[in-house]
Parts: C-alpha cells; structure tokens; sequence
C-alpha cells in the first residue's frame, strides 16, 4: 500500500526525466525544507519522494539520535507534536511533559503513527490548509533510509539530488552522552558525502560544533552556519574561516518597506564579500507575514537581494519561480 502510494507520487509529479544537473553553487539552489512539506507531512519518506519528483537541488534532513544510537530524521528532539506517541507510550514522557526521540529504541519509534504537525497542549494543527492531521499512514524513518530513497531515485531518474543534512541540538546530545555528529559524518562518508563536490551540504546552528565539525574533525564538506539571532550577523568573519555559507532567518535580510518596496540589510552582501553563499529559511506559500504574495516574497528575497538558494515548503513554486528567471 505503502509502496503504491510513493509510487503514484512519484507518476504524478514527474512528468518527464530531467538531465543531470551539474553539481554546481553559482546557480540559486531550492532546498526542499523538510520535504515537500506544505503538501504532505514533513520529514516523511513521501514528502521526500515528491521533492525530489519536483526537480528541487537538495533535500533536507534534520538528525536526531534514536536510543540506541540510530540517526532519526525528524525536525525536533521531541516527539509529541509530529506523532501518536502520547497514545501509544503514554509512561514514557519526562518530567516537563515531553517525549524525547533519545528515549525510544529505533524499533520503538517504527511503530509510530507520524502525522501533519499540531500543537500537542490543544491538539491543533500547526497549518490549517495542508495535509489533514491524523490522516494517512506515515512512519519515522533513519537517515540511511532517506539517503537510500534519494540515492535510489537519482539512479532511477538520472538526476543528482542532493542532500542537506542538520545536526540537532548538539548540546543536548553531548549531555546525553551521544555522539551524533560523528555518528552523522561516518554515515555520510560511508554513502559517498565526503566533500564539496559530493552534493551534500551540512547545516548547524551551534556555531561552536560547526566549527568542531571543520577544524577537529576535519570535514572537508560544504558547511552552512544556520543562524537565529540579529547579533550573529557581527560573527560573519569568524564563521567565514570554516563555513561556505550561511542559513538566516529572513528576516535578517529585509530592512524597511517603503512605498511598497523592500530595502535590505547589509547582511548578504557582506556574506558575499567574504565568499559565503546564503540559503535562508523558511519559503511559506502559507505563511506570508510581511509580504501581499509567495511571489513578492521570491521576487524580493531571490532576486532583488540577490540570495543564493531558499529553504521552502512549496519547493514546486520556487522551482517554477527560477525557471522563468534563470
Ligand atoms: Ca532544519
């Protein structure tokens, strides 16, 4: 049934096999953010399937180490607000209420129901319009099985998509007791990721770790410093002598609006200056904020302040988008 499903997915959105895309960073890269997220729910093996049938250049994965050690993709150290969890274990939760993907054995978490992500006090879906919360039958998965799933359909499409991988929460690994980024880098060498030619691009917002990752443990991959707060953006140099790009927040980019138009921050360029590409988050066809259309918010963010790949929900449109400008 399972299979059925990927596969109707798989005919359905692509229509034609594309050629090979070179394994270039001067073009602007759609990173499908956790899936093709605003149509099925994130992190599943279906929303992977049908990113990678929308043609996008990377598709991400964010890591979470299991009990016993097996890399999970899933966006949060938690649980509760993307699976049945609450229903199937209810003993199992901490004391502040939540259930930790590190409490469970891989076997364990295969049992789970994965669902659209809602709010796990009210019970609320999180995105109103998108896939129906409950509905369907989706699994947690390993990386090595995402991995496996991309590496497969490249093969089977001649494509060449790529992957980007996150590490969670490092601290909060390290004070478990777990190694999850030296677990990660030796799954991903043992597929082939090894350097920047190997269209993988690997993503921390631990600064301290991402720096580990290039200086002690001498990764030779693409590395993007993800960062959150406005006064990250006075550390560009120090994250320019070990990171190749950087993943803000947007907003971190746009300054004003006058008379209906955009002006920017000095953040991109000044990444560009000093050799770092830019790939911020989150592209949402759903959650607009500050703009009137998702096109204004492609057209300002991809083209007027000249940013080089978006993490998007509705990696179709912002494929669409860079057809026609590209
Ligand atoms: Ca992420």
């Amino acid at each position: 049934m399972k299979s059925v499903l990927l596969f109707l997915i798989y005919l359905l959105l692509s229509s034609c096999n594309q050629p090979i895309k070179k394994a270039t960073m001067n073009k602007k890269i759609v990173i499908a953010h956790r899936g093709a997220s605003g149509y099925l729910p994130e992190h599943t093996l279906e929303a992977k399937t049908m990113a990678h049938a929308m043609n996008v250049d990377f598709i991400e994965q964010d890591v979470v180490l299991s009990k016993d050690n097996i890399p999970m993709v899933i966006h949060d150290i938690y649980l509760d607000d993307v699976t049945n969890v609450a229903i199937i274990f209810p003993d199992r939760k901490r004391i502040d209420n939540r259930f930790y993907v590190i409490d469970f054995t891989f076997a364990e978490l295969k049992t789970l129901q994965v669902s659209e992500r809602f709010n796990p006090k009210t019970g609320e879906q999180v995105y109103k319009t998108r896939f129906p919360k409950g509905k369907g039958n989706f699994k947690l998965h390993s990386l090595q099985e995402e991995i496996e799933l991309i590496q497969g359909l490249n093969v089977s499409t001649k494509k060449n998509i790529g992957i980007y991988p996150e590490i969670k929460d490092p601290e909060f690994h390290q004070k478990e007791g777990k190694k999850l980024t030296e677990i990660v880098l030796k799954i991903l060498a043992n597929y082939g990721y090894k350097t920047k030619k190997d269209k993988c691009i690997l993503q921390c917002f631990d600064a301290k770790e991402l720096e580990r990752i290039r200086v002690e443990l001498k990764s030779s991959l693409f590395l993007v410093q993800l960062m959150e707060f406005p006064e990250e953006t006075k550390q560009l140099n120090h994250f320019a002598t070990y990171a190749d790009g950087i993943g803000p927040w947007y907003r971190q980019i746009l300054d004003q609006k006058i008379n209906g138009k955009f002006t920017f921050t000095s953040l991109v360029s000044d990444a560009h200056q000093l050799g770092l590409k830019v790939h911020p988050y989150t592209f949402r066809a759903d959650a607009l904020a500050e703009f009137n259309s998702f096109e204004e918010m492609m057209e300002t963010l991809l083209i007027e302040a000249n940013i080089d790949g978006a993490f998007t929900d509705f990696p179709d449109l912002v494929v669409n988008f860079l057809k026609e400008k590209q």
